[in-house]
């Protein structure tokens, strides 16, 4: 009897855990997603007109720059 009951008990745990594991990375995807989705704002190189998005642009002076050789020519 006791070992059904533990039988049981260790069912019920691996559902909550394989439901808790499961949703756990869909929540930090979501996360992820959002906060990519705001570090991709297209933004303009000034030397050769390539849309880069704001994470991977260098900044100068309010500029953007899609390589630091953009930057350097400018
Ligand atoms: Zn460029």
């Amino acid at each position: 009897m006791l070992l059904k009951a533990l039988l049981v008990i260790g069912v019920i745990a691996a559902i909550y855990f394989f439901f808790f594991k499961k949703s756990t990375p869909l929540t930090k995807e979501r996360y992820d997603k959002k906060r990519k989705d705001d570090e991709e704002t297209m933004v303009e190189c000034e030397s050769c007109s390539t849309y880069i998005s704001t994470a991977e642009a260098i900044v100068v002076s309010g500029k953007f720059y899609c390589s630091t050789e953009c930057r350097d020519k400018a």
